[in-house]
């Protein structure tokens, strides 16, 4: 196939565009031209990023010298052996927020990377040029086919939002030069960071070239035989240690396995095996049962950014990179299409409100890259415009030298909206509550609600078929109180089927108010302490919120502390008991009820260290 035989299917570019558009699947997903965010929790934060977070990522592209890698000769290269992958990622994002006034920007960059671009498609500013290492040289650690991914997916965002054009071009190139180097007679390896495998299948979905799918294949089931070198960190890093279908578990480096993890259900929808989707299911139910934090993050081990063993999840120790809640929605998304199961949607909601709404500042212009649960000492905070090595600032940061978070961030808001409602042959399903409108088929509704403030959810029909169908609304897990218009309504998703009427309403009433939490008591780490909840919001102390004399890490709480509401915080009575800071720190057992009763104001997670460094911790000790 040449490029000029390459066709973008219209459908998708009317309706705005989607991030993941299975041909098939229990769910359909909506446009983003067909889910608009009113003002509210997401529409608030997605506007800061389209605007200052664009604005600041793009200052940086060129600043450390990502952006003009495309430009310059290879001995000028600067930045880590990953670093086109942040141009391709914030291409993405233009690419979804598909905004005019940005179009000379996008359009100027895509003029760069088309530049750099080699006659047979290979596109890396770090190898093949001259003084720099040959192509495929390092398939463990040198990430070419992870950037000729995102560069992919870059392409398949612009397709779906606009057709074909230059950056489409680049993208079909690069991916015909994958499988003519990877295909059935090339190089029989991967790449040591997945990525390429759901790009692949998102670009045959795209164009219909069924050679991408089958080159998502290769890659998929050639993993795990072992083909790559083996690491300092083991093989399960890469997700090379045993085949996929046969994995246990989501393990290893987070973001690696939750994107290879996306690609195989992207292509298991597509060739229709149904082995490969309940082994990828299997994976993520046990992941989520016990590899998962409260927050929804994933990533206990800091020294490989990796998935620690069954239960290993240490607040202190909580690694959860921004991205790898990135990915973890991805993959949660995928099998919510394919399946319809309210679990996804539910770990999608707690991602959202307590990994991706707490990464940024107010202002869009700094990044938690690693999101901890427990800060024991105020950290400081970088200087503004300094660029820190990657998760070891405890505050948010400008920049990093491993900078994906603030790009894999801006692409997930661009295309926020999607991840709202869908649609299927019986009606709508609405899995996100923010004020919305949605339009699906002959239906148009209007979502108002202060979620997640409050627990009140409105849909306004504003126009409707005369005929009868489903409109189903989510009821979270965490909800152990829910009415639809009065009627009690369990965890799951509440249906109505009927016919209905232009102007009518539907009233969801989800009981939001604090609620304590415990852990599985194989969390050892959290043993004997208790989380404070709000609908889907998870609550912290900060030591900022204490009075004058009293230390995070001596405050107690009894477990059936009455959780009083005022001013946006949830209060707690606790004790602040006394310590000796020179003692050897283990004696005999016994419980002591010596202490002072403090009164302790908590607040969103997503909110800590937004005045000032602070110590933080959302698991407070009842002993
Ligand atoms: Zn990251």
């Amino acid at each position: 196939m040449t490029i000029e035989e390459v066709t973008v299917t219209g459908e998708w570019i009317r309706r705005g565009g989607t991030p993941a558009a299975p041909s098939t699947g229990r769910l359909r997903p909506l446009g983003l031209g067909e889910v608009t965010l009113r003002p509210g929790f997401w529409q608030r934060r997605r506007d800061v990023s389209r605007t200052a977070s664009f604005a600041h990522i793009e200052h940086w592209l060129e600043k450390a010298g990502w952006l003009p890698n495309f430009d310059l000769p290879s001995g000028l290269r600067r930045g880590r052996e990953f670093s086109d992958s942040e141009v391709y990622k914030f291409l993405e994002a233009l690419a979804w927020a598909d905004d005019p006034a940005l179009e000379d920007r996008y359009r100027a960059i895509v003029a760069r990377v088309a530049a750099a671009q080699q006659p047979d498609g290979y596109l890396n500013t770090n190898f093949g040029r001259p003084g720099q290492a040959a192509r495929y040289s390092d398939l463990e650690w040198g990430h070419e086919l992870y950037c000729h991914g995102h560069l992919i997916q870059a392409g398949v965002a612009r397709a779906r939002t606009h057709g074909h054009d230059d950056l489409v071009t680049v993208a079909v190139r690069a991916a015909d030069h994958v499988c003519d180097t990877f295909g059935p007679d090339g190089i029989a390896s991967v790449c040591g960071h997945a990525v390429i495998e759901t790009a692949l299948v998102e670009l045959y979905r795209v164009t219909g070239d069924r050679r991408y799918l089958e080159q998502a294949r290769l890659f998929i089931d050639r993993r795990g035989r072992p083909v790559l070198d083996d690491i300092e960190f083991g093989r399960a890093y890469f997700q090379d240690d045993v085949p996929i279908r046969e994995a246990r578990s989501l393990r290893g480096h987070a973001v690696r396995a939750v994107y290879l993890a996306a690609g195989a259900v992207d292509l298991a929808v597509e060739t229709g095996d149904d082995g490969l989707l309940d082994a990828i299911d299997r994976q993520w139910r046990h992941a989520a049962a016990r590899r998962t934090y409260l927050t929804g993050g994933i990533g206990s081990r800091h020294q490989d950014e990796a998935y620690g063993d069954d239960f290993v999840l240490p607040p202190d120790r909580a690694y959860q990179e921004t991205c790898a809640g990135v990915g973890s929605i991805m993959l949660a998304w995928r099998l919510l299409l394919a399946r319809g199961d309210a679990r996804y949607a539910d770990l999608i909601e707690r991602i959202l409100f307590n990994i991706i709404a707490t990464s940024p500042a107010d202002d869009g212009t700094r990044f938690f890259y690693a999101n901890t649960l427990h800060q024991r000492v105020p950290g400081a905070e970088p200087a503004a415009g300094t660029q820190v090595p990657r998760a070891a600032s405890s505050l948010r940061a400008s920049w990093f030298a491993v900078s994906c978070c603030p790009t894999n961030l801006s692409r997930t808001f661009a295309s926020l909206a999607a991840y709202v409602a869908t649609s299927d042959d019986d009606g709508v399903q609405i899995h996100q509550y923010t004020p919305a409108s949605i339009t699906a088929g002959g239906v148009e509704l209007d979502v108002d609600t202060a979620y997640p403030d409050d627990g009140r959810v409105t849909v306004r029909i504003v126009r409707t078929p005369d005929t009868p169908w489903t409109l189903a609304l989510r009821i979270p897990g965490w909800a152990t109180e829910a009415t639809v218009d009065g009627i009690p309504a369990a965890p799951g998703y509440a249906r109505i089927t009927r016919r209905f009427v232009a102007g009518e309403t539907i009233v969801l009433d989800l009981a939001v108010r604090p609620r304590v939490t415990v852990a599985d008591p194989r969390i050892d780490a959290v043993r004997g302490s208790v989380a404070i909840e709000r609908g889907p919001l998870v609550y912290c102390a900060e030591s900022v919120d204490l009075p004058p004399g009293v230390a995070l890490d001596t405050i107690r709480l009894e477990p059936g502390t009455d959780l009083v509401e005022r001013d946006g915080a949830v209060i707690v009575t606790g004790r602040a008991v006394p310590v000796d800071d020179d003692a050897w720190p283990y004696a005999a057992p016994g419980v002591s009820d010596a202490g002072t009763a403090v009164e302790i104001p908590l607040y969103p997670y997503h909110r800590w260290a937004r005045r000032g460094p602070s110590a933080m911790r959302v698991w407070i000790p009842t002993i």
